[in-house]
């Protein structure tokens, strides 16, 4: 990583991944994707979470990211839609 971050653990990735199906959290939005998203930045928490994660597509991740126009709480809300709230529970 350019900025000398560690990768997600690629068994992370693929647990995230699998739990939204391949596709995109976001309901309106649903496209395949094998990309992964913080919730909380990761300059803010400095670790990678399995409960911090969400699959989102190249475009919302990129809104997510630059814009930040999906607010917060429809993460937390769709993580639990998804399932994570069990896995945050541990
Ligand atoms: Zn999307």
């Amino acid at each position: 990583m350019p900025d000398g971050r560690l990768a997600i653990p690629a068994s992370m990735r693929r647990a995230v991944l699998e739990e939204a199906g391949y596709s995109c959290a976001i309901p309106s939005c649903r496209a395949m994707t094998t990309e992964i998203a913080h919730i909380e930045p990761y300059a803010k928490v400095k670790e990678h979470a399995f409960d911090n994660l969400v699959a989102l597509c190249p475009n919302c991740h990129t809104r997510y990211d630059v814009r930040k126009d999906i607010p917060q709480a429809s993460h937390h809300q769709l993580q639990a839609e998804l399932g994570c709230a069990e896995w945050a529970i541990q």
